[in-house]
């Protein structure tokens, strides 16, 4: 699996009288993990919907791989996280996770003879990568919330993905379950090299996921800050460095006129 580069070309989103995002101009490298932080209603999901071609611009244009996003789509190359991972109840876990391939076999039987991924990993070699093995048959609604987000990252990983769009999915959780599920979320984004797309209020928590961080401004999302996090992982947060990375993006965030991040 290799990572799609993502481009969003002077794009505008309005609702309406509302704008949502206005001239985002943003190119982000194939294979990186891109964190995406601002308040509350700056545009954030949008620009994942965009990204997915779940919507389309007012103005200017989404590309991944220098294409109109609803192509990979087609091709089930994306992978979405939200906050609630969406699984579905009657299934147990190794069933949610077989699910997205059975939807592709069933409807595009040429896509799965074309992708390597599929052909390499079983969905019980999935669970053991994301440590849910010994729940394979156990039922979403048994599952604490962090085991419920490791379901539904197999079943990310199951689509083998190129682009994945992460909405928050950590949001939910416990501080100790977030930051452990982080630094297993980056090893197997080390291991697959996707391009990832990080929504996140925690500032702290981009600090230490991502190479670069976008910042939007309060409404209309507008980028107010593209900061590169180069520092070596696993990364320390009391370490002067990182500190100083924070402060960098939470002094620009404020001066956009929010403390609420
Ligand atoms: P964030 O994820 O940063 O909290 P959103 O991208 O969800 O922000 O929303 C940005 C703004 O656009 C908000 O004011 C929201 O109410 C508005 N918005 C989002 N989607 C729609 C829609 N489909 N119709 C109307 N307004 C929308
Ligand atoms: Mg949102």
């Amino acid at each position: 699996m290799n990572g799609v580069d993502v481009q969003f070309r002077n794009v505008t989103q309005v609702f309406g009288a509302l704008v949502a995002l206005r001239e985002v101009e943003l190119a982000v490298q194939p294979g990186a993990f891109v964190s995406i932080v601002g308040p509350s209603g700056c545009g954030k999901s949008t620009l994942l919907r965009l990204a997915a071609g779940l919507l389309t611009p007012s103005a200017g244009e989404a590309l991944l791989g220098g294409r109109p996003p609803q192509q990979l789509r087609a091709q089930k190359q994306i992978g979405w996280m939200a906050q609630r991972p969406a699984l579905l109840p009657w299934r147990t876990v190794r069933q949610n996770v077989l699910l997205p391939q059975q939807l592709t076999m069933n409807n595009e039987q040429l896509t799965i003879n074309d992708s390597q991924f599929i052909i390499h990993y079983s969905p019980d070699e999935l669970l053991k990568l994301v440590g849910l093995f010994e729940f394979a048959d156990a039922y979403p609604h048994t599952l604490s919330g962090g085991m419920q987000q490791r379901a539904a990252l197999a079943r990310m990983l199951a689509i083998g993905a190129s682009l994945w769009l992460m909405d928050e999915p950590f949001a939910a959780l416990d501080e100790l379950t977030r930051e452990s599920l982080g630094g297993e979320l980056l090893a197997l984004w080390r291991q697959f090299r996707p391009t990832v797309l990080w929504v996140t209020h925690h500032l702290a928590e981009a600090v230490r996921l991502s190479d670069r961080i976008i910042l939007l401004s309060p409404r209309p999302g507008m980028i107010c800050g593209d900061i590169p996090v180069t520092l070596p992982h696993p990364r320390d947060d009391t370490a002067p460095a990182f500190q100083d990375v924070l402060r960098r993006a939470r002094s620009i965030l404020q001066a956009e006129g929010n403390g609420r991040v």
